[in-house]
């Protein structure tokens, strides 16, 4: 096994872990974006999102969820981003799926944001067309 994150998850490496069942392990990051940042990583191997499996993706976001809830009450957050980053051109460092659970503060860094661009309704609707052809 290679891959950091399936060491990680399947506790041949030992780290900080908030929550593990049979399919998930919770830890925290070793950069954290904030306080408390952490990392939801399945115990099976998926690169990506276009990897995943259904049984585990349907298990994430309850999860994210349920953690997100115990970030509020255990850390006083007042928000929480999820980020789920694909491919290197998306940011993603580490292949092997994971969502960020970044907890965020009143006043705290605006960290994870855009600028939003004009769009045409023309060039909106030939994306779309797009994305829906290759469905
Ligand atoms: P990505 O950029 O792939 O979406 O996110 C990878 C994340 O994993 C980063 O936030 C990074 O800090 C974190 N990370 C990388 N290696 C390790 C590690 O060995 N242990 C933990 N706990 N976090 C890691
Ligand atoms: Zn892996």
């Amino acid at each position: 096994m290679s891959c950091i994150f399936c060491r990680i998850a399947n506790g041949e490496i030992p780290s900080a872990t908030v929550y593990e069942d049979s399919m998930f392990r919770v830890i925290m990051d070793l950069g954290p974006a904030s306080r408390g940042h952490a990392l939801i990583l399945p115990k099976v191997h998926a690169a990506d999102l276009t990897e995943l499996d259904r049984r585990t993706a349907e298990g994430v976001l309850p999860l994210a969820a349920q953690i997100g809830t115990a970030m509020k009450k255990g850390l006083g957050c007042d928000g929480l981003n999820l980020v789920q980053n694909n491919g290197a051109a998306a940011g993603q460092t580490v292949s092997h799926f994971h969502v960020h659970l970044i907890p965020r503060y009143e006043g705290g860094p605006d960290m994870v944001t855009w600028q939003p661009q004009p769009s045409e309704k023309e060039e909106l609707e030939g994306l779309a067309k797009a994305i829906r052809d290759a469905m």
